[in-house]
Formats: structure tokens, C-alpha cells, sequence
């Protein structure tokens, strides 16, 4: 399949910029319309064949961040970069080549089954909407997705109920390939199922990776799902990425206090590893009023003056390994002066 652009080797092959989005809501009895921040200048790239982990807690903002990016909700700010083109104003016949080339596996696999058709049909709808090939080349290449799944002919004259959990997510991952793509995101594919059956589909997510070249944003509220599967990891808290880092170097120098939260709730391997467990005090506040300064301050075991003040910016500390807070700012306490001068 001809792609949009050729890509050189160093450029990304996905890059958000500053991506922002806020839900306008009506909250409780009051009649003023509320803005839920859900994701707040969040900037990160995905080159060509790597995975990159998106982590944190519940309505951190992950399916947010895949949502905009795949145009399923407007951005209220901030650019993305598909092979050098620009997602968010992508027209017609250009918007139908990037909707070919990255798709997306959902966390419930019936999200893109319909229950009342067969499996074959099911998986063919994406090249028939696209219009790919003749019914029987369209057969064709069903048969070789259903099979490189797992999957015998005789399974597709079956429905989504016929199948389980572990099955269905196999189904919708041949969907997502159906057409060739060079990105998926994937959100939280492996959540909702048994944790053998996790790892078989982690696995087979990976073996899909290099053998059809692909690039995957990999949602999910576990780092101990990401770190098998994922090159980089981005740490989203309240809408915002808070630290970023390559896997391995993420977790043997976690920076931020709240990824340090978070690996600190992984169950060692060995009780002579045993990590101390970090607990921390209130729960995640409300994006509809998000604290001031850094919006981890309200339960951070760290927690200076200058954090309730003033919001941190991402600084690297090594290459590639970004953090957003105020630890790692010598300049933290100017800052704190400057924001009191203005009279913040
Ligand atoms: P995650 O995937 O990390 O659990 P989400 O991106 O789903 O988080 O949600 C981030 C925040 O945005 C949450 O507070 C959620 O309630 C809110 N949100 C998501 N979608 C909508 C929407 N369509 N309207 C209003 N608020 C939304
Ligand atoms: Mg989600």
C-alpha cells in the first residue's frame, strides 16, 4: 500500500505537540459550563517500529490522548505530525489514507465485533468500506489474518458470542491489520482479560510488530504490562505527562515521585527485591478544577512551596528522559520569587 510520505530513518513517525483537550460540561446544579481537562500540553513522538507505553491511573487522560489523535474528538490545542502531515487538518482523500494507515484496538474487543455479524464479514468491513480489492482477494486475506491469529476458515462463519474474551481481542487485532496499517494504538488491549491470556496476546503483539513493520502507542493503567511490550514510556497524571523515559532506564531511575508511586505498587519478583511501598495521601483531584502549580502537589510525599505555585516544565535530564517537576529544577525557587513579584 503506497503511504502518504516516505519517512527517513530519524524523523518520527507520529509526533504530538502541545496537545490539549478540555470537555465542556455541565456540572451538578450549577448552570455554568465546566471545562474537564483531560489532557493538558502533552508532546511526545513514535518513530518507525517502536512501541510507546502510555501509563496512569484511570482518567489520567490516556484514551483521551489516542482518541484526538486518531481524529475521533477534536483537540482544543496543539499539532500532531503523521509522516510530516498535519493530523488535525487533514482533508478528504489525505484524512482516508491516514484513517488506512492507523487504527485502533480497543479494550473491548465488541466495540469493533458487531454482534450480529460474522466474524468473516467483520473483519473484511474495513476493506470494504476503504473499497480494497475483489470479495474473493478480500476473502483471501481474511483467511491469512484469521490464520496468522490463530484462527481456522471454519471460524468465520461464527459470531463475537461464539468466541471468548482472549479470542475476541485476537479477532480484533486481524481487524486492525486488515488494511495494512503502520500505527495502532492500542488501548488497553490485554485489561479486561485474564492475566495468562495477557501475556499471549502481548506476545503475539509483539511477533505481529516485525513481521508487518508496525508502530504502537500502547495504553495502559499498568506499567507492568508496558515494560514487556514498550521502547518508551510516558507517565500521564491528571492530563499531563509527567515523565518520559526508554523502558529500562524509566525503571531503574524513576524520577518523578509519581512513577515512583507507581513502580512502588508492582509486586517484586522475589521477596529480597521487596520495594518499599510508597502510599499516597487523598485521591486523584477532579479535572473539572485541577490543582494550581504542579497538579501532583495535593498528594506528592515531596511537596516544596513552589510546587502549590508554580506549574513545572519538562526538563531532560538524560537523553531522552524528561520530567516535569520541580525537583529536578535548579531553578525552582527563582521561579517561586519571580511568580511572587508578579503577584501569582
Ligand atoms: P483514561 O483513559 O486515562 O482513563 P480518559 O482519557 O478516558 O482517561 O479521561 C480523562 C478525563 O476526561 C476523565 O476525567 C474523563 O471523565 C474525561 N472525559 C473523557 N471523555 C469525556 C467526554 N466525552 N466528555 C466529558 N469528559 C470526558
Ligand atoms: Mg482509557
Amino acid at each position: 500500500m503506497p503511504s502518504v510520505t516516505s519517512v527517513t530513518k530519524h524523523e518520527p513517525l507520529l509526533e504530538v505537540k502541545h496537545l490539549t483537550k478540555y470537555f465542556a460540561v455541565k456540572s451538578g446544579s450549577s448552570w455554568r459550563k465546566q471545562q474537564v481537562k483531560a489532557v493538558e500540553d502533552v508532546s511526545f513522538a513514535i518513530y518507525e517500529g517502536e512501541t510507546y507505553g502510555l501509563v496512569g491511573e484511570s482518567g489520567s487522560g490516556k484514551s483521551t490522548t489516542g482518541r484526538t489523535i486518531m481524529r475521533l474528538t477534536d483537540p482544543s490545542a496543539g499539532e500532531a505530525f503523521f509522516q510530516n502531515q498535519d493530523v488535525f487538518s487533514l482533508r478528504s482523500k489525505e484524512l482516508q489514507n491516514f484513517r488506512r494507515e492507523v487504527q485502533m484496538i480497543f479494550q473491548d474487543p465488541n466495540s469493533s465485533l458487531d454482534p450480529k455479524k460474522r466474524i468473516g464479514y467483520s473483519v473484511a468491513e474495513p476493506m470494504i468500506i476503504h473499497g480494497q480489492g475483489t470479495k474473493a482477494k478480500r476473502k483471501e486475506r481474511v483467511l491469512e489474518l484469521m490464520s496468522r491469529v490463530g484462527f481456522s476458515p471454519h471460524h468465520l462463519e461464527r459470531f463475537p458470542h461464539e468466541f471468548s474474551g482472549g479470542q475476541r481481542q485476537r479477532i480484533g487485532i486481524a481487524k486492525a491489520l486488515a488494511l495494512n496499517p503502520k500505527l495502532i494504538v492500542c488501548d488497553e488491549p490485554v485489561s479486561a482479560l485474564d492475566v495468562s491470556i495477557q501475556s499471549q496476546i502481548l506476545n503475539l503483539l509483539v511477533e505481529l510488530q516485525s513481521e508487518f513493520q508496525l508502530s504502537y502507542l500502547f495504553i495502559a493503567h499498568d506499567l507492568s504490562v508496558v515494560r514487556h511490550i514498550a521502547d518508551r514510556i510516558g507517565v500521564m497524571y491528571l492530563g499531563h505527562l509527567v515523565e518520559q523515559a526508554p523502558t529500562d532506564e524509566l525503571f531503574a531511575h524513576p524520577l518523578h515521585p509519581y512513577t515512583q508511586f507507581l513502580l512502588s505498587a508492582i509486586p517484586a519478583p522475589h521477596p529480597k527485591l521487596k520495594r518499599e511501598r510508597i502510599i499516597l495521601q487523598g485521591d486523584i483531584p477532579s479535572p473539572l478544577n485541577p490543582p494550581p502549580g504542579c497538579v501532583f502537589h495535593t498528594r506528592c510525599p515531596f511537596v516544596m512551596d513552589v510546587c502549590r505555585q508554580v506549574k513545572p516544565v519538562n526538563r531532560e535530564i538524560s537523553t531522552g528522559h524528561t520530567v516535569q517537576c520541580h525537583l529536578y529544577e535548579e531553578s525552582a525557587s527563582e521561579d517561586l520569587t519571580i511568580s511572587r513579584r508578579k503577584g501569582d
